[in-house]
């Protein structure tokens, strides 16, 4: 007797409303978990985008601080009378603040957006993850990009710095349709970054002014209108 064809399991489909509903159980699940504290502060041993010069161009720090602080790195007083010391912070090694014990008030009590969002459930700690590897590799990129721009080396870079002579330049050499292949490759790289540290880590203006060079770029490249 011939075997009458198999089936196809009949698929459950995920109606919108159902998918807010797992949605908001995910978020409430990880709120809920106790270690999301923990699972926050785990993000940082793979990230260090706010130690190394990539979000920050310096940290200031207090008064108080500066003997122990300036025993390991070196300080400099700003225009304020404020002292700092500039990123990339040479205590961050191998995923570790070498300052830990005596580290500034500044870095201890700094909590970027991601773990923000980890510690009151909007994200897993394994999504947190994902994001810092994406935001760690865009860093790299963009890191190579401008030390193929500047020909500096690029671990010692500081990137805010960067930005703050970059984009100027950049925007007055895009109004005129200037900006070389190589220089809008870079500003493509600026703009990938920043959205993600937009995002997920520290807010920045600097992702208009790069947009805006983008659209330059498309105006003079698919023609004037
Ligand atoms: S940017 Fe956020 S996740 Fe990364 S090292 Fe700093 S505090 Fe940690
Ligand atoms: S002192 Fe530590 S936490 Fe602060 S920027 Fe340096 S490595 Fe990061």
């Amino acid at each position: 007797m011939p075997q009458s064809p198999k089936q196809p399991k009949a698929r459950r489909i995920m109606r919108p409303a159902d998918a807010h509903a797992a949605q908001i159980d995910a978020e409430l699940n990880q709120m809920l978990k106790p270690d999301s504290a923990v699972e926050a502060n785990r993000l940082c041993l793979a990230c260090g985008l706010c130690c190394n010069g990539s979000i920050f161009s310096r940290v200031g720090i207090e008064k108080r601080e500066v003997e122990a602080i300036a025993a390991i790195v070196p300080v400099w007083e700003q225009e304020s009378g404020d002292v700092a010391f500039s990123q990339p912070c040479p205590a961050w090694t191998e995923g570790k603040c070498g300052l830990y014990a005596v580290r500034p008030g500044r870095c201890a009590s700094y909590i970027c957006k991601l773990q923000g969002l980890v510690m009151n459930g909007a994200v897993s700690g394994a999504a947190g993850e994902k994001i810092v590897d994406a935001a760690v590799k865009q860093a790299a990129a963009l890191r190579d990009r401008v030390a193929a721009y500047t020909g500096k080396e690029p671990q010692a870079l500081n990137l805010r710095q960067f930005h703050k002579e970059f984009h100027p330049k950049a925007m007055k050499k895009a109004k005129s349709g200037e900006l070389t292949l190589m220089e809008q490759t870079l500003v493509r790289e600026c703009y990938l970054f920043l959205k993600l540290q937009d995002r997920y880590f520290s807010e920045t203006s600097l992702i208009k002014q790069y947009a805006f060079i983008l659209q330059q770029i498309d105006y003079f490249a698919n023609g004037e209108g």
